[in-house]
Parts: C-alpha cells; sequence; structure tokens
C-alpha cells in the first residue's frame, strides 16, 4: 500500500535533466520501509544531478506531506540507465540494458584502447559494464584489462553457463579464449559468428547497464553478419582525423544503418598530440571527426589525443583511466563516457534543454 503511493507520488517528480517521471523512467530503484523510515534509492542521468538544487529536498518533503506515517526518509542516488526494449535482446540477454557496438571501417585507430578505456570510465560513473572481445583479427583486450585467466563455468538450473572473467569491475568474454592464435583467417568469420552467439545465450552476464562489443574493424561480409547477430542498441564508430579512416568510418555508419542499428556517436581518437609548449600538433589531420558528426547529424563523443601514456597503459594491462585518472587523456575518456550515457539515456524522448526541477501537482 505505501509503496503504491510513493510510486504515485514519483510518478508526478520529473528526473531534472530527461525531463520524464522516476517511474516511467524505472528509476525508481529500491525501497525499503522500516517503522516509520523510508530509504530510498532513485536513478538519475548524471550523478551531477544528484546535488541539484532542491531535488532531495523536494522529493523528502512530497513524501513526508502526502505520508503522515512516515517520518523520515533517506534518499540514496544511483547512475540511472534507461533501458531500450529490443524483444530479441530481451529474449537473448534479459539483463542487460544497453548493448553497443564500438566499430571503425580501417584497422589500427585505437578502438580496442577506445572500448577499454570507455568501459572502464563507464564502470567509475556507476554503470555495471560487460565487454565482449570480437576483434577475430586480433583479440587484444585481455592484454589490455591484465587479464590472464579464462572463463569459469557454473551450473544454473542444471545448465552449464559461463562465467566472464573480471578486472577493474568489468566482466569480459574475449573470442580469443575460444580461438587458437594460429587459426587461419578463413576459419575466423564462421567462428565469431557462432562465439558471439554462445556469449550472448550462455554467459552468465547478470545485471549490465552495457554491454560493449569491440568488433572486429572494416564493413565486409564478417561485420556485417556480427551486426545482425547482436541485438543491438546502437553502435559507435572509432576514427582518427585522416581522411582514408573518416571515408571508412562513413562506410561504417552506413552498414549499421543498413541493418537499421542507429550509430549513436562518432569518436575521434589521435587527434592531436599535445607539444610540450602546450600547442597542438595535429599530425593526421584536423576537424575531421566534427565534420562527420555534422554531416551526418550524430553526436561527436570526444577527441583524444595521442598520448604515449594511453599506449603503455594499454601495454601494461592497465588502462589510463586507471593508471592515471586525473592526466587530460582520462578527463576525455570520462566525458566521453558521460555523453554516451546522455545519448543513450535521451533517445527517443526530449530531454529538457537545460536540468530544471518540475513537479506536476
Ligand atoms: P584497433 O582496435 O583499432 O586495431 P588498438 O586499440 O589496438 O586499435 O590500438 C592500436 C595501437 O595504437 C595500440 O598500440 C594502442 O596502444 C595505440 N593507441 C590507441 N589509441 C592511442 C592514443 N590515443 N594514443 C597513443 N596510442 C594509442
Amino acid at each position: 500500500m505505501s509503496e503504491q503511493k510513493i510510486n504515485e507520488i514519483l510518478a508526478n517528480i520529473k528526473e531534472p535533466y530527461l525531463n520524464k517521471d522516476f517511474v516511467s523512467l524505472d528509476f525508481v530503484k529500491r525501497m525499503t520501509i522500516n517503522g516509520d523510515k523510508l530509504l530510498l534509492t532513485l536513478g538519475i542521468s548524471d550523478m551531477e544531478y544528484a546535488h541539484f538544487p532542491d531535488l532531495r529536498n523536494i522529493v523528502i518533503g512530497k513524501i513526508l506531506e502526502e505520508m503522515p506515517d512516515i517520518k523520515e526518509v533517506k534518499i540514496d542516488f544511483i547512475l540511472g540507465v534507461v533501458n531500450h526494449n529490443n524483444k530479441q535482446k530481451e529474449l537473448l540477454l534479459p539483463g542487460v540494458k544497453n548493448t553497443i557496438a564500438i566499430a571503425s571501417g580501417k584497422g589500427g585507430v585505437g578502438k580496442s584502447t577506445v572500448a577499454v578505456n570507455l568501459a572502464v570510465a563507464l564502470t567509475n560513473e556507476g554503470a555495471k559494464v560487460g565487454l565482449i572481445d570480437a576483434d577475430i583479427y586480433g583479440p587484444s583486450i585481455p592484454t589490455m584489462l591484465g587479464i590472464n585467466n579464462r572463463p569459469g563455468v557454473i551450473n544454473v538450473n542444471g545448465k552449464p553457463k559461463m562465467l566472464p572473467v573480471k578486472n577493474y569491475d568489468i566482466k569480459l568474454m574475449s573470442i580469443g579464449f575460444l580461438m587458437e592464435e594460429d587459426t587461419a583467417v578463413v576459419w575466423r568469420g564462421p567462428m565469431a559468428s557462432s562465439a558471439l552467439k554462445q556469449f550472448m545465450t550462455e554467459v552468465l552476464w547478470e545485471e549490465l547497464d552495457f554491454l560493449l562489443f569491440d568488433m572486429p574493424p572494416g564493413t565486409g561480409d564478417i561485420q556485417l553478419t556480427l551486426s545482425q547477430t547482436v541485438p543491438l542498441t546502437g553502435a559507435i564508430i572509432v576514427t582518427t582525423p585522416q581522411q582514408i579512416s573518416l571515408t571508412d568510418a562513413r562506410k561504417g555508419h552506413l552498414m549499421f544503418d543498413k541493418v537499421n542499428v542507429p550509430t549513436i556517436g562518432f569518436i575521434e581518437n589521435m587527434s592531436y598530440y599535445l607539444k610540450e609548449d602546450g600547442k597542438k600538433e595535429y599530425i593526421f589531420g584536423e576537424g575531421g571527426g566534427k565534420k562527420l558528426s555534422e554531416e551526418f547529424k550524430i553526436k561527436l563523443l570526444g577527441e583524444i589525443p595521442i598520448d604515449t601514456n594511453i599506449r603503455k597503459s594499454g601495454d601494461n594491462g592497465k588502462p589510463i583511466v586507471i593508471s592515471d585518472p586525473e592526466c587530460e587523456s582520462s578527463k576525455i575518456y570520462k566525458s566521453i563516457s558521460k555523453n554516451l550515457i546522455l545519448e543513450i539515456n535521451k533517445r527517443n524522448i526530449s530531454p529538457a534543454s537545460s536540468p530544471k526541477l518540475e513537479i506536476n501537482i
């Protein structure tokens, strides 16, 4: 009874940025009533809005006013990520809210490095993150995450399930776990397809806000098949500012478009080199990612510099967002992860142009 009343109240209070009420967003995460005390956990699209003027006080005030039996309310805010329902995803990956392909038209642009650091940055924001290394040409993510062990197997309701390997709070499965290093490339396409299916149905992912897929680079048959194998919420395309990479990024976007997977954003990697005098040197050209984003009206989620420490930390199995969280490059990865969360959360709804608090009385 009381829970129903609390839900009724929260159905009339809007999350400040998304401009939609907490109940429709499925952002009422937990409520515990203990005598006259209420402990409420609410999702929020950006943890910074937890400090939004009066949000906490207004929710508390409204509950105390409408529910005389409750004398004390405590609210915890956690990151809220919207679940974009997709029938096939619900069937294959019921606990996973968003499935995102990290793709590139061309190899060597830093796609896997972006996938790893983005996964860490999303985890820092409070998201639950899984990562599937599907790059059949060079599954490098276990190395970048400092993982040497293999997935375990447990029994769930009489069926064996693989347990993803975990490090830095990220759950990982890699095609490299199933494939010998010297497997001929011709076998890799069909193997990748069946491995991905296995990763979706036979792995115990549990609840995840994001399951990221590090896709093989390119826009050929293999990539097309893989992008149809996974029920994707969307794709992120990584490119360098170099013309040849931009041309391939455009092809990447068109490939996803063909199979009705929306491109959520572009990420420009190796955008510039920061010289000792503080000036930027645009080694691979300037502004290509921005132009691409303007052409397709798709968000440029961020521009990452060429940074020796990004390379070193990847080689050492400790992504830069963990090894040096306060450096400029890590700050950029963090802002990319925030942009991604906002892009995902505001899909199919019109958010407030600036966050505001609104209560329907
Ligand atoms: P891809 O997945 O596109 O093939 P990788 O992520 O494996 O690319 O990156 C290729 C190489 O470039 C790796 O050695 C990686 O450490 C390095 N690298 C990636 N991004 C950067 C960057 N922003 N600055 C410096 N080195 C980078």
